[in-house]
């Protein structure tokens, strides 16, 4: 956007120009090589930590930054998914939808021993919610714990779950009560429990770097303690934490479309048809000022979304909006800059090929368009009362 934006800080400002320096320099050079690897090395893993990135909510004594602030997970989110392959948003910061939960409801031991480590990048956890049964009907999640004297027996699968082959620590919401969202509780779950295994999910179009895991849970025997937060009321908790991952997947899908529109510009000035440059012929240059305007817009609904967080607010009719805007945007924007590279749009190696490739996971992860519709209007008072 051209014009100023009254939510901008010095801050702000050079939280973005750090973090920039690192994807340009540390990050970029190395994608291509870490998705047909893929897998990221773990030091990336520590590296983003020291950005404080994994600690934003969270108590200092926990290893956390000891304050909130929505414009910067959103800042980092729009940096890391439009990085150049967004799966390396999901590699390193698959335990970000995690971290909420853990901080808020593990015992304290843990609390002061682990969620350092993993705040600081040497370890790694993960949050899993789909099932093979399904992923958008949460209430209706069919994984079972049955308490057993002092011991929650777990029964049942996961899938879908990002960080899924490499990370210690799962945060699992599983069914103990009654049907429905009043029957859901969490459990904290370590990857060598006895009971627990995990297969990798091959084959995906996009996020090459990034591996999603089957989970499995037969038998799996674990201490009560491993019950996080009230019995029964994992439903509202896993709501809750919706809304961060749904920022940044907002956010995430503006730094995508960002991508999309730069490569396209480079491309359009550099590239000759017909004597002239691309940017040259009416017909390219008005796609630049839609692809614009779609970006200035979802950037718009970030900062007021981030700023009514940050006054307290949880906005979540306008996050579920923003979410779907934002991934039909993003649609819009790498469709559109594909064009405008022609052939060589379609080819590997092509930034907005990469991209064209991820559309559908920011659009059906962490909450697809049409639930997130559909939790608008419940939100706002329009349907399902
Ligand atoms: C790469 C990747 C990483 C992921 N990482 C994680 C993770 O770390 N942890 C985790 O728990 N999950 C993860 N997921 C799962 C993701 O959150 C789910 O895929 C998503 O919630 C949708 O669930 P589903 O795939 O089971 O689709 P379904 O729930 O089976 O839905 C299928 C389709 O039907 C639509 N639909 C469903 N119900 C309705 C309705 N009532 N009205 C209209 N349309 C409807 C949906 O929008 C969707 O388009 C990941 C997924 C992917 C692809």
């Amino acid at each position: 956007m051209t014009c100023p934006s009254p939510f901008m800080t010095p801050e702000r400002e050079a939280f973005r120009a750090n973090l920039k320096r690192f994807f340009d320099d540390e990050v970029k050079p190395n994608l291509d090589e870490w998705e047909l690897n893929k897998a990221v090395p773990w030091a990336m893993h520590e590296r983003v930590s020291s950005f404080g990135v994994f600690g934003f909510g969270i108590d200092e004594k926990y290893g956390g930054l000891g304050f909130d602030d929505a414009f910067m997970r959103a800042d980092y989110a729009e940096l890391a998914f439009g990085c150049g392959a967004s799966g390396f948003a999901a590699a390193v910061g698959g335990r970000m939808i995690s971290l909420g939960p853990i901080a808020k409801f593990a015992p304290d031991g843990f609390r002061n021993t682990v969620l350092p480590e993993i705040i600081a990048g040497r370890m790694n956890s993960s949050l899993a919610i789909t099932e093979p049964g399904g992923g958008s009907d949460v209430a209706n999640l069919s994984t079972k714990a049955v308490r057993k004297g002092d011991k929650w027996v777990l029964n049942g699968a996961k899938a879908f779950i990002t960080g899924g082959m490499d990370s210690q620590w799962f945060v699992v919401g599983a069914r103990t009560g009654g049907p429905g969202i009043a029957g859901i509780s969490l459990f904290l779950i370590e990857a060598d429990t006895p009971g627990f295994t995990r297969t990798p999910l091959g084959g995906k179009m996009g996020w090459h770097c990034s591996e999603q895991a089957m989970l499995h849970f037969d038998d799996c025997e674990v201490p009560t303690e491993a019950l996080i937060g009230p019995e029964n009321k994992g439903f509202i908790a896993i709501m809750n934490n919706f809304n961060y991952e749904r920022l940044a997947m907002t956010a995430g899908s503006l730094g995508m479309m960002r991508l999309c529109y730069e490569a396209s510009l480079d491309w359009a000035r550099e590239r000759k048809t017909f004597g002239e440059r691309l940017i040259d012929h009416q017909v390219i240059a008005h796609k630049f000022a839609e692809m614009s305007a779609k970006i200035d817009m979802i950037e718009a609904y970030v900062e007021r979304i981030c700023w009514a967080m940050n006054q307290g607010v949880m906005p979540v009719a306008e996050i579920s909006k923003a979410k779907v805007q934002s991934t039909k945007a993003l649609e819009y924007v790498a469709s559109e800059g594909m064009q405008i590279f022609g052939g060589a749009g379609y080819l590997h190696g092509n930034p907005v090929e990469r991209v064209w490739r991820e559309i559908k996971v920011m659009a059906i992860g962490g909450g697809s368009e049409e639930i997130m519709r559909d939790l608008a209007v419940r939100q706002m008072g329009l349907a399902g009362q």
